[in-house]
């Protein structure tokens, strides 16, 4: 006998859980299912992000940063620190319950919107949205099936590879090994420089590890502003990160010591690189693994994403996918953004997600983060606008907390002043990113934005100052 529900949810990252919720919130009698386990074989909700993705990583990088302005930074606040010492396992330990901390939360949640929970692999089995479609749950006491009319699937991603360098989390590192390392290492290797790549290298550099990052792309953060890209080439190079960029990894070898790489530098010379622990973050792959697409004709593209429309439709009536298993970025809120939207679709009801408008945020020091077009791309689309921009350097509570790197520039559209794009490299950008988000969505103007009484002293003030500077008119700089 299978256990019918109105909504079942397959996977409980940021996009399934949240799609489980929202429909709750709407009277929809909701199932949610994910496999992901602790250490100790229980339920770990909460996917990619909670387990090994968006929270260790930051937490990691918090205990990091404080080791590193405890010894570098203290000192000029007439703060003294002698015998300053790192324990990596008491660090891992603190990871280890705020990850612990965020699944429960998410437990929690779906008790208090009664979403019923299942721990375990679920698969397609076969129907279709009018007789319900079946979903077979595999977990640890047997198997179960459930049936509803409406489907989301939310299974992620995982970490590609490189062919003939597999991951075995000791010394070839995916994200999951490289937040788990339990001694710092004294040579870390990274191919790819990309966000994992730099969040994970300066971590690991901040405790002590000597980082070299081979990147393959001749440019340095293409997805960025070029010279948000530039700054923040300057400032992680200063700060001793080795980054070769056009760097072509020709062979590696891992022994239970350590790994060589051989490599070609962008001179097309021959190099090698040995070190103790490899970190490969090259990019992440949609999982659909033992999902049951095939059984059930679900349409994948050729790179194995979920096909979806731009509602989160799939090719199948009743199935919805949402989050890194399909196209755009692979963002915790991306994929939070197209599950609360899909649920209120299922509900009846007419969402809107604006893609232009989704934030980015690298959690490197400095952040650096984005929302809209970058300069190069207004460049290239032929638009004619107009730029303004701010150094942290001239920002009062920048000085004052001894954190100037950096600046915010801001392009609006030259004859309607609408903003097109904001760029911040410097202090919580991660934070002063969201008042750009909030303008880009109610189609504001640098005016409006300068126009606006911000709090002094706060790093805030930059964004009124960069929104003046599109009318060439800074106060303070
Ligand atoms: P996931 O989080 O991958 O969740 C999918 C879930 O589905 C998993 O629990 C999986 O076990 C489960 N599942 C898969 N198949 C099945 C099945 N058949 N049956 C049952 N369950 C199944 N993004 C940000 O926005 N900010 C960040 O700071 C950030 N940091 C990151 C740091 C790292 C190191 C990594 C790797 C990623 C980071 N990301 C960050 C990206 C972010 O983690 C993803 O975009 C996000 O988790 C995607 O959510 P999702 O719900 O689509 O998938
Ligand atoms: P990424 O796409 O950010 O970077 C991968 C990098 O590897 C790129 O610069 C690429 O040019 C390079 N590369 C690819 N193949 C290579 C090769 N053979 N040799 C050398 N370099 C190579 O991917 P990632 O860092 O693995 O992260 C995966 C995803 O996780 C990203 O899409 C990102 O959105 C998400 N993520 C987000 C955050 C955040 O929001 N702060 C943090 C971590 C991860």
């Amino acid at each position: 006998m299978s256990s019918a529900f109105d909504l079942i949810v397959i996977g409980a990252g940021p996009g399934g859980y949240i799609a489980a919720i929202r429909a709750a919130q709407l009277g929809l009698n909701v199932a949610c299912i994910d496999a992901w386990s602790n250490a100790q074989g229980g339920a770990a909700p909460g996917g990619t992000c909670t387990n090994v993705g968006c929270i260790p990583s930051k937490a990691l990088l918090q205990s990091s940063e404080h080791f590193e302005q405890a010894g570098h930074a203290f000192a000029a606040h007439g703060i003294g620190v002698s015998g300053l010492s790192i324990d990596v396992p008491t660090m891992q330990k603190r990871k280890a319950l705020v990850v612990k901390q965020n699944n429960e939360g998410i437990l929690y949640l779906f008790k208090k919107n009664k979403v019923t929970f299942f721990h375990g692999l679920g698969a397609l089995k076969g129907g279709n949205a009018s007789v319900g479609w079946q979903v077979a749950v595999a977990g640890k006491d047997g198997t179960l099936e459930l049936v509803a009319p409406q489907i989301i699937v939310a299974t992620g991603s995982v970490p590609r590879s490189l062919t003939g360098l597999d991951f075995d989390e000791k010394q070839v590192l995916s994200n999951d090994g490289a937040l788990s390392i339990d001694a710092v290492p004294k040579m870390l290797g990274v191919i790819g420089a990309g966000v994992i790549g730099l969040e994970m290298g300066s971590v690991w550099r901040r405790l002590g590890a000597q980082v070299t990052l081979l990147e393959a792309m001749p440019e340095f953060l293409a997805a960025a502003d070029a010279q948000v890209a530039k700054e923040a080439l300057k400032q992680f190079t200063k700060q001793g990160l080795t980054i070769h960029l056009g760097a072509k990894v020709t062979a590696t070898k891992a022994t239970p010591s350590g790994v060589t790489l051989e490599w070609i530098n962008a001179k097309g010379e021959a190099q090698t690189l040995k070190v103790d622990k490899l970190i490969v973050s090259v990019g992440r792959k949609p999982n659909t693994k033992g999902l049951g697409a095939e059984t059930v004709g679900l349409q994948l593209d050729a790179r194995g994403f979920i096909q979806v429309d731009a509602d989160c439709r799939t090719n199948l009536p009743g199935i919805w996918a949402v989050g890194d298993v399909v196209r755009g970025p692979m963002l915790a809120h991306k994929a939070e953004e197209e599950g609360a939207a899909v649920a209120e679709r299922i509900a009846g009801q007419k969402p809107h997600v604006d893609f232009n408008t989704v934030p980015w945020v690298i959690y490197t020091a400095p952040e650096i983060a984005w929302v809209g077009q970058t300069e190069q791309q207004l460049k290239a689309a032929g638009r004619d606008y107009k730029a303004g921009s701010f150094p942290f350097l001239a920002n009062g509570r920048a000085r004052a907390l001894g954190d100037t790197t950096g600046f915010v520039k801001m392009l609006a559209d030259a004859r309607t002043d609408e903003i097109l794009g904001v760029h911040i490299i410097g202090p919580m950008a991660s934070e002063l990113i969201a008042e750009a988000a909030v303008a880009m969505e109610f189609k504001a103007s640098s005016e409006d934005i300068a126009r606006i009484c911000h709090a002094h002293p706060t790093l805030s003030e930059s964004l009124k100052e960069a929104a003046l500077g599109v009318a060439g008119r800074t106060l303070n700089f």
